[in-house]
């Protein structure tokens, strides 16, 4: 990685933040004749903040149950079952690698530019060849050593949206 210099002192650069509305499992995605998709449904992924192809994604699979709903004049709850099954593990592995992220962003930052496998991980996850739900199977793997990353590392005050999420089973817990 090269070094990098910011063109303004750091003393004098001005941060932007907006909230990333990301769902809790269960939360209800159908009611009636209606689905949420994208935002208004939190599927948003927490780890980069991409929403777009969830949004695209999530509106393609409820057009989907909107039409076979139709046929039978039925609710179309096939379009939760899809959301669960299609969207929801990779939202969660990205929840996962964001808690370990904040916890030790130091050290997640040093392992990824000293290791280079963790390095060509990272990159194949950003560029989208790998999926963030491969991040929660291998985390699985080491819930001890996940757990004491999560204990003793840095925690910063959660906003009232990520309160709602830790009374909620995540996939670490699950
Ligand atoms: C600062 C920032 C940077 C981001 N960068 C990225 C990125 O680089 N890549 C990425 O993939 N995602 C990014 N995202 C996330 C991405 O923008 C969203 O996840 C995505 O736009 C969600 O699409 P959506 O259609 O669900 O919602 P939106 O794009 O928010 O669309 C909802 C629309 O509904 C309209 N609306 C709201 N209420 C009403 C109403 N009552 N009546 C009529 N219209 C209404 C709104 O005006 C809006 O136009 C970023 C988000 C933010 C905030």
């Amino acid at each position: 990685m090269q070094h990098w210099r910011l063109p303004v002192p750091p003393g004098k650069l001005r941060y932007l933040a907006h909230m990333l509305p990301t769902r809790v499992p269960d939360t209800p995605l159908v009611h009636g004749r209606a689905c949420v998709v994208g935002d208004a449904a939190g599927l948003l992924e927490p780890f980069t903040g991409e929403g777009i192809y969830y949004a695209l994604r999530s509106a393609h699979l409820a057009a989907e149950a909107l039409i076979a709903a139709s046929v039978h004049d039925t609710s179309p709850v096939a379009y939760g079952t899809a959301v669960d099954a299609e969207i929801m593990p990779d939202l969660l592995g990205a929840r996962d690698l964001q808690q370990v992220f904040d916890a030790w962003p130091g050290l997640f930052h040093l392992l990824v530019r000293r290791h280079g496998r963790s390095w060509h991980a990272l990159a194949k996850l950003l560029r989208g060849e790998r999926g963030f739900r491969e991040v929660a199977q291998v985390l699985r793997r080491h819930p001890f050593l996940v757990r004491a990353i999560l204990a003793t590392g840095h925690h910063p005050a959660p906003s009232p949206v990520q309160r709602s999420h830790q009374h909620k089973p995540g996939a670490l817990n699950g």
